[in-house]
């Protein structure tokens, strides 16, 4: 039974050369995407200081949130001037996610995967917070949101070597909050290949 196979095999063999560089091709592109996906816009935000900072080996979760103001009403720039207001609830030396995500599916990062910044009580040190602009108590998140989120989560779990449990806000102890709404299905945030 072997014989034929590895004849087969050696009849065929440039076809599955080929196959093999078209797989190889493909996988090194989805890679590209992805990374050139993000936009770096830490520096580019206003700020007033830095939050206090941790190894990457603390991180034992990804959080998403929503910023429940209309689907693109606001912008990221907004939500980080609201965050660093000293007259505002947060009063944070930078906006509060590592994270966002607007309705068109761009996919901002907004503070260092190391910035230990104020998203979620109980969950600040080891967390990483996402932001989906948009009220999803109302709303529904954009098809290119919900990629971009899956691509992103991939991502980060990448780039750290772990696999993260996702969780919403509304899930950490010690939140009242509705947060990230209604119409975020986590579940299928989770466990993705
Ligand atoms: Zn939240």
């Amino acid at each position: 039974m072997i014989i034929p196979v590895v004849d087969t095999v050696k009849k065929h063999k440039k076809w599955f050369v080929a196959g093999a560089i078209v797989l190889v091709i493909f996988l090194v592109l989805r890679k590209l995407k992805i990374m050139t996906m993000i936009n770096d816009i830490i520096e580019k935000l206003p700020h007033r200081g830095e939050y206090q900072q941790r190894s990457t080996d603390k991180i034992d979760r990804i959080i998403i949130h929503h910023s429940a103001s209309p689907a693109g009403k606001f912008t990221v720039y907004d939500f980080a001037r609201w965050h660093i207001d000293p007259k505002g609830r947060l009063n944070a030396p930078r906006i509060a996610y590592h994270f966002c995500i607007d309705p068109d599916g761009t996919v901002y990062q907004t503070n260092k995967l190391t910035s230990m910044s104020w998203h979620t009580i109980n969950a600040n040190a080891t967390g990483i917070g996402i932001v989906l602009n948009g009220n999803f108590e109302t709303e529904q998140p954009s098809d290119a949101q919900r990629k971009s989120l899956k691509n992103l989560i991939k991502y980060i779990n990448d780039k750290l070597n772990k696999k993260l449990p996702v969780y919403g806000h509304k899930e950490i102890i010690g939140n009242s909050t509705a947060c990230p709404g209604r119409n975020v299905k986590l579940d299928e945030f989770r466990n993705l290949s």
